[in-house]
């Protein structure tokens, strides 16, 4: 999630102050399904989702091995390498260059704070993409996108010690999201074709995404809708137990037809924060895809600091929060619902 300007920073910390970081500890056992599973039960959704799988993938990608995956770097080609692996596990083909999973894009490196510092060399930041061909003749023209960024700050200032800023719910857990759905979506042979996207440089202003839009494997026009998923590691207290915020929810129609399908995900309860404009579904949307970001951000402390570590976040809640996108999900790549910007909303 893309900073605010300082004074509303300000503001955020204040209220930070008072938020509760002790989280719920325990682990749930769930096993793995399928989508013929999926189709074929009524089970709850939060059953779905592979908690082991969701806690491997948040303990390397928010390692302090991969030192806080800043943008443009080494630690972010890694995380981008890991995630790659994990697509071609569940069967997703490469749709990046040349054959490959990878997007590599040129990017800026972070500014350096010293001003006598020789200027840093050309970056190049890295997305990971993959596709799931459609199965139906005519839905297969039409994709849905699900994406999440895979950077984050790298290392920096230290905070009681401590200088790598992890990113575990910023945004290990979005990409969590999309790894889950890739997998459960992998063992299914959806109508539509589906994109995953794991974008570079969300942090330093969205150089990977930007990149995505000029090389996407699909033309923009065909991409019916955008989910991308953004900080679901801890749950939000300004809404409901089990969950999850859909930024610009009354945008579209999207977010409601969603609900509709069992999605649990309700209006974004902190309009102030303009976060609808503050991830790469943005851009998307300007570009006229219905995109929206799903989120349980509920402003903690942690926020861009070392410490949005693995122990900040409520794996309960996780693996409750990607299982309930399940269904849904498998409804939006298997229908021909189209969503629709409302009147006067496109941005
Ligand atoms: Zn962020």
């Amino acid at each position: 999630m893309k900073i605010k300007p300082a004074s509303i920073l300000a503001a955020l910390f204040l209220i930070s102050l008072f938020a509760l970081t002790l989280q719920r500890g325990g682990s749930n056992a769930v096993e793995i399904v399928t989508y013929a599973q999926v189709a074929a039960t009524n089970q709850n959704p939060e059953a779905m989702a592979d908690a082991a799988s969701i806690r491997a993938h948040m303990e390397f990608l928010a390692s302090d091995a991969l030192g806080g995956r800043g943008s443009g770097t080494r630690d972010e080609l890694i995380a981008a390498t890991y995630i790659a692996s994990e697509l071609r596990r569940y069967g997703i083909a490469p749709a990046g260059d040349a054959n490959d999973y990878l997007q590599k894009a040129p990017a800026r490196r972070r500014r350096q704070r010293d001003a006598n510092a020789t200027p840093a060399e050309q970056a190049f930041t890295y997305n990971v993409v993959g596709r799931l061909q459609g199965s139906d003749a005519q839905l297969s023209k039409e994709a849905i996108l699900l994406s999440a960024h895979l950077d984050h700050l790298g290392t920096g200032e230290a905070v009681n010690g401590d200088n790598i800023y992890n990113g575990a719910d910023d945004d290990a857990s979005g990409v969590c999201a999309v790894l889950e759905l890739a997998r459960v979506l992998g063992t299914s042979k959806p109508k539509r074709t589906v994109i995953f996207a794991l974008f570079g440089s969300e942090e330093t202003g969205g150089a990977g995404n930007a990149y995505f839009l000029e090389n996407s494997p699909v033309t923009l026009a065909s991409f019916v809708a955008n989910l991308e998923f953004e900080m679901i590691g801890r749950p939000d207290k300004s809404v409901a137990t089990h969950t999850l915020w859909l930024t610009g929810y009354e945008r579209s129609n999207l977010g409601p037809e969603l609900a509709r399908q069992g999605a649990r995900l309700v209006a974004d309860p902190h309009p102030e924060q303009n976060f609808f404009q503050r991830s790469d579904n943005y851009a998307l949307a300007r570009r006229g895809v219905i995109a929206h970001t799903v989120s349980s951000f509920g402003l903690h402390a942690e926020y861009h600091q070392p410490s949005d570590d693995i122990a900040h976040i409520d794996f309960a809640h996780m693996t409750d929060a990607i299982g309930s996108m399940f269904k849904p999900v498998l409804w939006l790549v298997n229908s021909n619902f189209k969503p629709q910007w409302v009147a006067g909303k496109q941005p």
